[in-house]
């Protein structure tokens, strides 16, 4: 019996430890304070290439951008997550290292750039391909999916929308290169309708943010003493079109890219999240670059 009393004791004290953890601490105006949130050990930004753009009004529709080169940057982002890393997206292919000249996209209006292989730049950090057990892209367009086919062993997150593009009937049509997901069939693609959060404790999240591509997707990250940050991917390429809200006239849906512009923009008042737009240079400079990290 006393066994049984002791017993009931300790599981009233969990119980007790289970309820105030889940409905967190009180303020000292007896309100419910948001329990502190989890959060990545850290990201690490990888130069991924740059992508040399002769005509810079294809992306901003401005009229006095007509013929103004611009070179757009492009980064990996690498997350240390206590329980195992995560790549988001891959860049340029490595093979771009190779060409001095750089790759001409087949629209001609790009020339992509690879300085360093992803591969070289994972290994400086201590990383192999084989290492990183989530991976994701924003999209399957090749500046980010370049070197997809190296991560065959981590688990592939995808909106279901941007797996029916690249393994449809006309990948390319979407501007998506096939050969670049080649290696994939055989892998985990985990195919996502919405939301996921990765690591189950909200300290990373994809969101999905479609309009460049059907199934584009952003990623929400908390860092321990940044705070949390949006990486946009290509939902927005340029702080200039954030702030009014223009879409390169080559998106696959041009109102629904306004729309999903406008939904991170509701997300980040409610968040507080910081944006970093993966291809504005000028905003990437301040941010430290790998082997640096950002906590
Ligand atoms: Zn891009």
């Amino acid at each position: 019996m006393s066994i049984l009393r002791s017993d009931l004791r300790v599981l009233g004290l969990i119980g007790l430890a289970w309820f105030l953890s889940a409905c967190g601490s009180l303020t000292p105006d007896g309100s419910p304070e948001q329990q502190r949130a989890a959060t990545v050990d850290r990201v690490y930004v990888i130069d991924c290439g740059e992508n040399h753009a002769k005509d810079l009004s294809l992306w901003t529709t401005v009229a006095a951008d007509k013929g103004k080169p611009y070179v757009f940057s492009n980064n990996c982002y690498l997350i240390r997550h206590r329980a195992g890393w995560m790549l988001w997206d891959s860049g340029n292919s490595d093979k771009i290292a190779t060409m001095p000249k750089g790759l001409v996209n087949p629209r001609g209006t790009l020339t992509a750039y690879m300085k360093k292989p992803l591969r070289d730049s994972l290994g400086e950090i201590g990383v192999t391909p084989d290492l990183i057990a989530h991976f994701a892209m924003s999209h399957s367009h090749g500046d980010h999916s370049g070197n997809a086919n190296m991560f065959i062993r981590s688990i592939i997150y995808m909106q279901s929308a941007e797996y029916d593009a690249i393994y449809g009937p006309a990948p390319e049509k979407l501007g998506i290169p096939p050969a670049n997901f080649a290696n994939l069939l055989g892998a985990r693609i985990v195919k996502l309708n919405g939301d996921h959060d990765v690591f189950g404790d909200g300290s990373v999240v994809i969101k999905p943010t479609p309009g460049h591509t059907p199934g584009h997707q952003s990623l929400f990250l908390r860092l321990p003493k940044t705070g949390p940050v949006l990486l946009s991917g290509d939902f927005v390429h340029l702080k200039s079109n954030w702030e009014v809200r223009r879409v390169p006239s080559f998106n696959y849906d041009l109102e629904q890219s306004v729309r999903s512009m406008n939904e991170m923009e509701t997300f980040i008042k409610a968040t507080g999240a910081r944006l970093w737009i993966n291809h504005d240079s000028e905003m990437g400079r301040v941010i430290p670059k790998a082997p640096a990290f950002v906590e």
